[in-house]
């Protein structure tokens, strides 16, 4: 047993020890203000997942605020630009619309990106819809796109000409909050007395289920990991009582199926008695899944670029990319450049070398290493048929 006093109290019980259930590794791009790792805690008394990053609320909102990788239209999820991305807003659309068969509420989507479920919930005929998102340019675009009020800000920026809401929105937010409850009391200024609440996550008990490639779950951003109960247990812990849940799953690319749960709650003004005793299942859950995560940690196509000193390029510096450099033989290869398909990215570097666009790569020879899973096959189609590109490419 590996105990610890956490740097972050447990999100749902306060409760500061934890064990550590495993620790995960980044390396960053330079100046990144996130974290190059953190250890993954079970609460000793509750028994929540989450991670024990050092990284406050307020580096995450300028996270947010300047490096949102929602704003890319053509890869971000919200937007509902991919078909898989406007299925997935289609379905959590009708399944907030049959709780409010009243079109006129006011409604509030916390965290927005380009406007997708506002735009197909306008659709659906409701009439008085509003946005808020930490990035400008996602505001901006969802005011653009729809023809509906936003702002920039936050649930820690709320700004002031904001109002108050009948229904609130926190599509796959949650997971991504350093100081959960300050941001629910925050929500709870700008919610009416018996407004309702929407919240979805990834489901952190399923992740086992829905394997994708090794400790794929933990990245940067992901820093709560919620089952049904914890996120139940939240929402009533902050005088919320649940009139709706269900788990689901949503294809968040050809053949990478991914596991959410929902809840609709609606505000109450007292409190709700609670059981907070230790619920070990979620956290026997994800020890299972880190298991196979070590068994299948396959490195063998870089271990061979390492062992032949080959060059090369490797291709997105995302949460793939970032884990591998911390996990395995991949910091030693003689890596010559990054290419990321986000502008903001160009001309930074990671471990000295520059990130550069894929258009650039027209001028390279050197070998290809494509680290992602989910978009491996998308991003070898772009290197043969758009970019045409004769390098040797492979797979991690
Ligand atoms: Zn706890």
């Amino acid at each position: 047993m590996n105990q610890k006093k956490s740097l972050r109290n447990c999100p749902i019980c306060q409760e500061e020890n934890g064990e550590i259930i495993h620790t995960q590794n980044f390396v960053l791009p330079e100046g990144h203000p996130l974290s190059n790792g953190y250890d993954i805690l079970c609460c000793d008394r509750c028994g929540f997942v989450y991670a024990d990053t050092t990284v406050s609320q307020k580096d995450y909102d300028i996270f947010y605020t300047k490096l949102s990788k929602y704003e890319d239209k053509k890869t971000a999820t919200g937007g509902g630009e991919s078909p898989y991305d406007a299925a997935r807003i289609q379905k959590t659309a009708e399944c907030i619309a049959e709780f409010l068969p009243d079109k006129s509420v006011r409604i509030l989507d916390i965290g927005c990106a380009n406007g997708g479920l506002l735009g197909y919930l306008k659709k659906l005929g409701y009439n008085n819809l509003c946005g808020l998102d930490p990035s400008p340019i996602c505001a901006e675009t969802t005011k653009q796109k729809y023809d509906i009020e936003t702002y920039t800000g936050s649930m820690f920026e709320l700004p002031h000409s904001l109002g108050v809401f009948d229904v609130i929105i926190l599509s796959h937010v949650l997971e991504h909050i350093q100081d959960v409850s300050t941001a629910l009391t925050n929500l709870k200024d700008i919610l009416d007395k018996n407004g309702i609440l929407y919240a979805e996550v990834p489901d952190a008990k399923r992740y086992l289920n829905f394997y994708v490639s090794p400790f794929h779950y933990f990245d940067t951003e992901h820093i709560n990991h919620f089952s049904l109960k914890f996120l139940e247990k939240l929402l009533m812990l902050a005088n919320f009582t649940i009139i709706g849940r269900g788990e689901k799953e949503f294809e968040l690319h050809s053949g990478t199926i991914y596991p959410a749960i929902w809840v609709m709650a609606r505000l109450l003004n007292r409190k709700i008695p609670l059981n907070l005793d230790l619920d070990s299942e979620l956290c026997n859950n994800i020890i299972k899944y880190l298991k196979h995560s070590e068994e299948y940690l396959d490195t063998q196509a870089i271990d061979e670029l390492v062992l032949n000193c080959e060059k090369i390029i490797v291709w997105g510096i995302g949460s793939s990319t970032m884990r591998l450099l911390a996990n395995s033989s991949l910091s030693q290869a003689n890596i010559i450049a990054f290419v990321d398909s986000n502008p903001k990215y160009w001309g930074e570097y990671l471990m000295d070398k520059p990130i550069i666009s894929p258009e650039e790569l027209k001028k390279k020879t050197e070998t290809i290493l494509i680290t992602s899973k989910i978009y491996g096959q998308e991003i070898l189609t772009q290197i043969i048929n758009e970019l045409n590109l004769k390098n040797k490419v492979v797979s991690a």
